[in-house]
């Protein structure tokens, strides 16, 4: 799904299939014991973690007192995950405690074996310089122009390389950080703030702890120069927005409907917010989207949007996402991995509602659309269950995100939304998995929706509907009727059988009145009957109005039906169903038509979609919708109408030189490298208009540059030399190394540039890195220099590892 953006990370654990070893089950499908909850003997009940730094070594110093009670009989060992980190010291009832150390972690012995039900406690005193879980930001920029900071990334499993922990989802515990830094920076943790106390020696420390039991992959850490705006729900709850002190214009932008979001949450979900308070925090060269830490979620700093970016891009549906996790996958937490679906499925839901709410019908049925778009096309690669681990983000993310529509839509929104409340509220605090929100159903609704989990969420793929229809006429019984045959023409396998599915039928009439009729679909074929009573005449009929099974349709349909669909059917995502449909149309018999859906749509899809099909007709009518479509009060369709056009036509340049000066800097963007390639010679101009322009990751200014490197502006090129150097934030970077490639420029200091990237542990700017250096080294005359600028570098080895092969490769 493209508009609401939901990248949060996932557990997406790569498995294989697991081995068919006996008779045909469907069970086989989506029970990988592999993925089984790990088992522990102890119940982790509280943690609490001190620690310092020194960031310029990214080294940690830390102390950690484990608070747990037996499970077992008899416990004579406590495993705790920390792949790498030294223990300096251990602390048991007094006494230090003997140790092992595994490439994964230490594996404490107690003198004597803990009995059933006894509490006990564990302090470790400890130091470790990891290369995941926490990340120390600028603290080596030699030019000193880069922010400072450290933030933490614990999911999946990596704050286990800087807490010594039991590092996994099915135990839940209260935990409680205690930082020392300088007092220049501030720190976030989990939980309420405690104290803040002014060492008098240039540090501060902070407390922070949470009262509520939590799983250790939420715990984090934000630190860095910061200010704070803070609101407060309806219902209370304050909500504290960090920003970067010279942003303060962002904050509206960046943070629109934060407090009204969490009154939707609370009102949808029936659950008040499960915390005390709520912060957000920005952070540089993040390597995904967000991340839904218990109280205090953090997000890339690229989300940080002034009003201009809002338009490309802004964190409204981000916020909400995580916002929502606050409930599914921090109040309520899958048991392991495998549970992916019930938090990122939900959490990508709640952001489509509430732009239903926020926006209009039209946006919510747009949003659906992307997902089941999104759906079949992850079907095209394979069929997998969204609960398999080898699902992939599409399906965790988008498709289940879709099916909780159809769930919605199959037993009621209210009906749902009783069940949902249900399940929170039993699990609170607690873990989770499929079965619990199944039985949720049982509980709530006395019924068993056997068959919607075992074909939307237990097994894979999608349906495949072949529709036609007939007007049958008999006269002398009186009667008038349109029989629609529906056929399931989808393969079927182990993974997708048919579909047993209620979907609605609605036959449209010349004199714009409709029947309709809700059917089950089930059998190979079926044969619904609509009357029609009033023995009208059909203009068109609709399968599935409004879009909510998650389906491929054929049903060939004339262009009269087409045309009556686009113009008169209720719904906006119909509509545009029909004006997509017409995309084999000949352009002589629907350039009229597709002027007139310009003229009428409110909602961008269908206005995006008129002008792409337009956009290469050279007939001066359809020129004239793209020129008004350059001045379309939506940043979608302006996008649109540039994208679709692959030449600029003579007669449009001067509406696409008004783009130049777009608010949207992606459009700013596009519109600059199209006019400066087709017409070099008014490359000054264009430069003057976009002068000082900056955009998200300098994305226009980068292009500047690039421009005037190719227009031989002196001194250009190293000013992007220096942009793809790490005193720059990862977007500016990529976006500099992707523009020096296409210049075809490479010196000394680029190369060591590149090598920093291709080492760095943000995959958002390892890979372009990676892949940029692959394009150079495609020219044998770039190959010395980066030879030589591995020689160069005293680099540990585990980093030379790491780039050796990419230059190698031939
Ligand atoms: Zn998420």
């Amino acid at each position: 799904m493209r508009h609401i953006l939901h990248i949060c990370m996932a557990v997406l654990l790569s498995a294989l299939l697991s081995p068919i070893t006996h008779a045909q089950t469907t069970a086989r499908w989506y029970y990988e014991p592999q993925y089984e909850p790990p088992e522990h003997q102890v119940d982790m009940e509280h943690m609490r973690l001190t620690v310092s730094f020194l960031p310029e070594e990214g080294l940690v110093r830390g102390t950690v007192t484990h608070i747990f009670t037996s499970l077992r009989d008899r416990v004579d060992t406590l495993f705790l995950n920390g792949p790498g980190i030294t223990i300096l010291k251990t602390l048991h009832r007094g006494r230090p405690l003997p140790f092992l150390i595994s490439p994964e972690g230490i594996t404490l012995r107690f003198p004597q074996p803990l009995r059933y039900g006894e509490r006990d406690s564990v302090t470790l005193n400890y130091e470790a310089r990891p290369r995941l879980g926490i990340f120390f930001v600028g603290w080596n920029d030699s030019t000193h122009r880069s922010r400072k900071q450290v933030w933490t990334q614990g999911q999946g499993i990596n704050n286990r390389h800087w807490i010594p922990c039991y590092d996994e989802q099915n135990d839940k515990l209260t935990t409680e950080t205690i930082v020392t830094f300088d007092s220049q920076y501030r720190v976030l943790s989990n939980g309420h703030m405690v104290s803040k106390k002014d060492n008098g020696n240039g540090s501060t420390t902070w407390h922070y702890k949470m009262t509520h039991p939590h799983s250790s992959y939420l715990v984090m850490l934000g630190i860095g120069r910061y200010d704070i705006e803070t609101r407060r729900s309806k219902s209370g709850v304050p909500l504290h927005l960090w920003y970067y002190p010279e942003y303060a214009d962002r904050v509206e932008p960046t943070y629109r409907y934060s407090a009204e979001a969490i009154d939707f949450m609370e009102r949808e979900t029936g659950v008040s917010y499960p915390w005390e308070s709520y912060a957000q925090i920005p952070v540089q060269d993040y390597m995904h989207g967000a991340m839904e830490n218990t109280t205090a979620t953090v997000f890339g700093d690229f989300f940080l949007v002034d009003h201009r970016a809002f338009l490309d891009r802004n964190y409204i549906g981000v916020n909400v996402h995580e916002l929502a996790h606050q409930w599914f996958g921090d109040y309520i937490t899958g048991r392991s991995g495998r549970s992916s679906w019930l938090h990122e499925s939900f959490a990508t839901f709640y952001p489509k509602l509430f732009l239903r709410e926020i926006a209009n019908d039209d946006a919510y049925q747009w949003a659906r659309k992307c997902e089941q778009q999104t759906a079949l096309a992850a079907s095209e690669k394979n069929l997998l269950p969204i609960l398999h681990s080898g699902a992939g983000s599409d399906r965790v993310y988008s498709k289940g995100s879709a099916v909780i529509d159809m769930m919605r839509h199959t037993f009621g929104e209210d009906a749902v939304r009783r069940v949902v409340t249900h399940y929170l509220q039993t699990h609170a605090y607690g873990v989770v998995e499929t079965n619990d929100l199944y039985q949720a159903f049982q509980d709530v609704l006395g019924l068993s929706p056997q068959r919607f989990f075992e074909q939307w969420i237990y097994r894979g793929g999608e349906p495949h509907y072949l529709i036609a229809y007939q007007d049958v006429q008999l006269p002398q019984q009186g009667i008038r009727q349109t029989r629609v045959t529906v056929r399931q023409i989808h393969g079927q396998d182990e993974l997708t059988k048919l579909f047993a599915m209620p979907v609605d039928l609605e036959v449209h009439y010349t004199d714009g009145s409709s029947d309709r009729v809700r059917a089950d679909i089930e059998r190979e074929t079926e044969e619904v009957v609509v009357p029609n009573a009033g023995k009208r005449s059909i203009a068109f009929v609709l399968f599935d109005p409004g879009s909510w099974v998650i389906k491929q349709v054929t049903f060939n349909r004339s262009f009269a039906e087409l045309r009556a669909q686009a113009l008169n059917a209720p719904l906006m995502i119909d509509r545009y169903d029909a004006v997509h449909a017409l995309r084999s149309a000949a352009i002589d018999v629907k350039r009229e038509l597709l002027a007139q859906v310009y003229g009428r749509e409110r909602f961008h899809a269908a206005r995006g979609e008129a002008v792409t099909q337009l956009a290469t007709d050279p007939d001066s009518r359809s020129m004239e919708v793209v020129r008004r479509a350059m001045r379309d009060t939506a940043v979608e369709v302006r996008t649109a109408a540039l994208a679709a056009l692959p030449v600029i036509p003579p007669a449009l340049r001067d509406a696409v030189e008004g783009l130049l000066t777009d608010s949207s800097y992606a459009i700013v963007a596009s519109a600059l490298t199209k006019l400066c390639e087709q017409f070099p010679e008014h490359r000054d101009r264009y430069l003057s208009l976009t002068r000082n322009v900056k955009g998200v990751g300098n994305q226009v200014c980068v292009l500047w540059y690039e421009m005037a490197a190719r227009g031989g502006l002196r001194g250009a090129l190293d000013t992007l030399v220096d942009m793809a150097g790490p005193a720059w934030e990862f977007r500016t970077r990529v976006n500099a190394f992707e523009s020096l490639l296409r210049l075809d420029y490479l010196n000394e200091s680029l190369v060591q540039h590149l090598y920093d990237a291709m080492a760095h542990a943000n995959g958002r700017l390892r890979n372009p890195a990676t892949d940029v250096t692959r394009g150079f080294l495609t020219h044998s005359s770039h190959r010395a220099l980066f030879s030589k600028g591995l020689q160069d570098r005293a680099w540990p080895q585990w980093k030379k590892d790491m780039i050796t092969p990419i230059i190698q490769t031939p």
